[in-house]
């Protein structure tokens, strides 16, 4: 007989064409599940197999709980996408980039006691780990210091030092940032900067530089990512952190992501590119998402413009992460609240320490994630009274 067949939690029938009626847009989460579609076609070339016997041992062939070739093939991605300068720098790995948050945290705060402890800044909106994770793991050498503009009019004694992250393209709204306080140390999150999500101008060259192959691949569940480090001692700092935590990352996840960079690095400029096909996603969903969202006076999204990237030597239209929507009504009604009426589940703009009228929508799920949404989307944007 017929496979049976799970339909998404959506749907149901014998060929899952059924939409369930109630069934909210689930668009919270950052989960790249787009890129599935792409690992279906390229299922074989992306196999592992590891047999019992394979990789057992605490220790790995490079220093650090360090993948010789995984390291090598990290910095080779970084030379064919042309995002950042890795040479003369070190590599560490984390189980997620999620982990170097704050070991990178603890790197660059002071060694010595006597100092003041580094504040950990960031800009309105940000990605809310940053905070979080500085807030469980504070020690006397760091903690929170909260949002840069509550700095940038407070008359800052020089001996303040700052840990600035500054995510660009930034998680929620796609744009592109620079560090605002003038810090000795910041830390550079460019999880977004790949062809999928943004242009790539010139590469980045800055000190510290964090990435996830999560938002590359799409492999979240791997955790795995890394940070270019330039100077030595805040390489050393982080190794010995990564080591007394977890004594490094889970060998078969090496093995895993190697394959995938391989496979990426093996198909780059073909059919199978794996930057094209996010690309070409993620822009015909912001291009729809956007034409609809512009026939309403009620809601509006962030701007961005199509501009000259220098991996796919052309001008490249937009096709952001996250839409960043603003509900433009002035009652009190929160957007993610109104939209939660609607049947759309958004991360509400306040996780972001953002003005509540805005919410992230995740545009990185499935086709049937995004299907939904627009569906959803649909009504609230005619249906002009919606709001009280
Ligand atoms: N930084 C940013 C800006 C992110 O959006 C995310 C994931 N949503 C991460 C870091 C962490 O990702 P991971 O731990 O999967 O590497």
């Amino acid at each position: 007989g017929l496979p049976v067949c799970e339909c998404n939690k959506c749907y149901y029938g014998s060929d899952c064409s059924q939409l369930l009626h109630d069934c909210p847009a689930d668009v919270d989460s950052g989960d790249p599940m787009f890129l599935e579609a792409y690992w279906q076609q390229q299922a074989a070339s992306s196999a592992v197999v590891i047999s019992g016997w394979h990789r057992m041992s605490y220790s790995t062939d490079g220093k650090d709980y360090l993948s010789i070739e995984l390291e090598k093939h990290i910095r080779i991605l970084h030379q064919v996408v042309g995002n950042a300068v890795t040479d003369g720098k070190f590599i560490v790995f984390g189980s997620g980039s999620a982990q170097l948050i704050n070991a990178l945290v603890y790197a660059l705060s002071p060694s010595n006691a006597s100092s003041s402890p580094a504040s950990v800044v960031a800009s309105v909106p940000y990605y809310p780990f940053y905070k979080k994770q500085t807030n469980l793991f504070e020690t006397r050498a760091y903690g929170w210091g909260g949002t840069t503009s509550s700095w940038a009019n407070a008359s800052v004694s020089s001996a303040t030092n700052f840990i600035e992250f500054v995510t660009s393209p930034n998680n929620p709204d796609g744009l592109f940032k620079q560090p605002v306080l003038g810090s000795s140390a910041v830390i550079f999150d460019y999880a977004y900067y790949w062809p999928h999500y943004s242009p790539i101008l010139d590469p980045a060259d800055e000190d510290v530089m964090l990435f996830t192959n999560s938002k590359i691949s799409g492999h979240a569940g791997s955790r795995f990512g890394w940070a270019v480090i330039k100077d030595e001692g805040v390489f050393e700092r982080t190794a010995n952190y990564l080591s007394l935590n977890t004594m490094g990352v889970s060998r078969d996840t090496h093995l895993r992501v190697l394959k995938l960079i391989k496979a990426m690095i093996a198909e780059k400029g073909g059919k199978g590119d794996i930057f094209e096909f996010g690309h070409r996603t993620l822009k015909a969903r912001w291009s729809k998402l956007n034409e609809l969202v512009s026939s309403s006076s009620r809601f509006s999204l962030q701007q961005h413009s199509a501009r000259y990237c220098n991996y796919f030597r052309t001008i490249r239209d937009p096709s952001p992460a996250y839409a960043w929507l603003k509900c433009e009504w002035k009652e009190e009604d929160v957007c993610h609240e109104a939209l939660r009426k609607g049947s759309i589940i958004s991360r509400s703009g306040a996780l972001f320490e953002a003005d509540s009228r805005y919410t992230r929508l995740s545009l990185i799920k499935t086709q049937d994630d995004f299907d939904l949404l627009l569906k959803r989307m649909q009504p609230l944007v005619s249906h002009e009274e919606m709001a009280s």
